[in-house]
C-alpha cells in the first residue's frame, strides 16, 4: 500500500508505515542498534555503496527515524526529507553545508534566536556575508535580494512578535536572482502553511514544537529539494547531529494527532486574541488572524490557518507582567511552544534568551511582552485564567 491522500491527517498517520514492520507491529517499533549487520558481504557491499536498500550504521540512517522522516516529506510536499538531534541541529547543517566563504545571505531581524545567533555571530566568522532586513518590509527585502546572493532564510510567523512575511513575492524574487530559498516553518506547521508550494527550495522545523507536539522529545527536520537535502545529508553524516531512534519514535507518535492539534490550537489561538485585544489591561496583541494585523491579508493568502502562537503586552511594568504571570493555572511558564500543555513566557527567557537585552532592543522585542502557546485545553478555561491573571496588573 503505498499513500494516495493528500489529506494531512491520512498522511501523519499511514505515510512511511505501508510495508509490514517488524513482527507484524501495528506501530512502528524503536529500532535501538547503531550497527546493522549482514551475513552476505555483497549485500552489505551493495547497501554500503547505495546500490540496494538497507541500513549500516544509525549516523547515516535507521529504520524508525526513516518513517518519521517520510511522513514530514509527504507533509510538506518535498522531494527528501532527513531528520536531526534539534532544530538548531538542522538549521546549522543546513547553513553550514550550503554556504561557503565569500557567500552572502539575505534574511530577516526577527528570525528565532538561536538562528539570529548564527547569523550574528558564527556566518561572519567564517567570511559569510549577512544582511539582515527588517522582516514586514517586502520592498526592503526584495532590493537585499537584488544585490546578489546565495541564499534567502525566511521565517513566518516569527518568533515571538508574529510577523509575516509575503512568502510567494520574496520567493519570486529570490528565484528570479537565482538564490536558494530556506524557510522556517515551525511557527505554522504544514497544516496551516505549505512554503514549498510556493516555490521555496527548502523547508525545516523544530520538531521539538508542533511536529511531536508534547514537549517530551527534541527533534528537527528538513525537507525539500533532493539535490540539496543530499547535500546536507551528506555533512550530518559526517557532523553527526541525528534524531535517535527513541526520539523519532515519540515524534512520530505525536505526529499522528497533528492535524488535530493544530485545529484546535488554531481555534484557540484566535479566541485568546480576539479576549485580549478588547481588554484594557492589554496594551498590544500580535496575532496574525486579527483583523488588526499589518499583514492579516498577507497571512490570509498563504495560511490556512493562523496557528496557536501569539504574543502581547500587558499595559504595566515588568513587576506587573511577574504578578500577572504568577496568577495563571493551566500554564507552564517554561520555554518552548506547540505542546499539548499551555506554555507562557517572555522572550527574555524563551525564544531570545541567547540574545543580550541589546540585541532584543534592536529587534524591537520589549521586555514586558509575553509569549503564549495555545494547548489543546478548553479554550473558555484558558481565557477565563487570563481574565483572572489581568486582575493582578
Ligand atoms: C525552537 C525553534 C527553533 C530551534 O529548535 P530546537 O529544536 O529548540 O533546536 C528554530 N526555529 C523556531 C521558529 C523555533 O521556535
Amino acid at each position: 500500500m503505498s499513500i494516495t491522500s493528500q489529506k494531512p491527517s491520512t498522511i501523519a498517520v499511514w505515510a512511511g508505515e505501508e510495508r509490514p514492520l517488524a513482527f507484524g507491529a501495528a506501530q512502528v517499533p524503536i529500532v535501538q542498534s547503531a550497527p546493522f549487520a549482514y551475513d552476505d558481504m555483497d549485500e552489505w557491499g551493495a547497501v554500503a555503496l547505495g546500490q540496494a536498500e538497507g541500513h549500516i550504521y544509525s549516523r547515516n540512517t535507521n529504520p524508525t527515524v526513516g518513517v518519521f522522516e517520510e511522513k514530514c516529506r509527504i507533509l510538506e510536499g518535498g522531494e527528501k526529507a532527513i531528520a536531526f538531534a534539534s532544530g538548531m541541529a538542522a538549521i546549522s547543517n543546513t547553513l553550514l553545508s550550503l554556504l561557503s566563504p565569500g557567500d552572502r545571505v539575505v534574511s530577516i531581524k526577527d528570525s528565532y534566536g538561536g538562528t539570529s545567533r548564527l547569523f550574528m555571530d558564527t556566518l561572519p566568522r567564517m567570511q559569510i556575508e549577512v544582511d539582515l532586513v527588517e522582516t514586514s518590509d517586502s520592498d526592503a527585502i526584495d532590493a537585499a535580494i537584488e544585490k546578489g546572493c546565495r541564499l534567502v532564510y525566511l521565517e513566518t510567523p516569527t518568533n515571538p512578535t508574529l510577523k509575516i512575511i509575503d512568502l510567494d513575492r520574496a520567493i519570486r524574487t529570490a528565484k528570479a536572482h537565482g538564490a536558494i530559498v530556506v524557510v522556517d516553518n515551525t511557527f505554522a506547521t504544514p497544516i496551516n502553511q505549505r512554503p514549498l508550494g510556493f516555490g521555496a527550495d527548502l523547508v525545516l522545523h523544530s520538531a521539538t514544537k508542533y511536529l511531536g507536539g508534547h514537549d517530551d522529545a527534541m527533534g528537527g527536520v528538513l525537507i525539500g529539494r533532493k539535490d540539496l537535502v543530499t547535500t546536507v545529508y551528506e555533512h550530518r553524516e559526517i557532523c553527526g547531529a541525528v534524531l535517535s531512534a527513541f526520539s523519532a519514535y515519540l515524534l512520530l507518535r505525536g505526529l499522528k494527532t497533528l492535524d488535530l492539534r493544530v485545529r484546535k490550537q488554531n481555534e484557540t489561538g484566535l479566541a485568546v486574541a480576539r479576549f485580549l485585544a478588547e481588554h484594557p489591561k492589554v496594551a498590544a496583541v500580535f496575532y496574525p488572524g486579527l483583523e488588526t494585523h499589518e499583514k492579516h491579508d498577507v497571512a490570509k493568502r498563504q495560511m490556512s490557518g493562523f496557528g496557536g502562537m501569539l504574543s502581547f503586552s500587558v499595559d504595566g511594568d515588568f513587576d506587573a507582567l511577574k504578578r500577572f504571570v504568577g496568577e495563571l493555572k493551566y500554564v507552564h511558564r517554561a520555554a518552548s511552544l506547540g505542546s499539548v500543555n499551555t506554555l507562557i513566557g517572555p522572550p527574555s527567557v524563551t525564544s531570545h534568551v541567547e540574545c543580550t537585552a541589546e540585541q532584543r532592543a534592536a529587534l524591537g522585542i520589549s521586555e514586558t511582552l509575553l509569549r503564549y502557546s495555545c494547548g489543546v485545553e478548553d479554550a473558555g478555561d484558558l481565557i477565563a485564567q487570563l481574565d483572572q491573571g489581568l486582575k493582578a496588573v
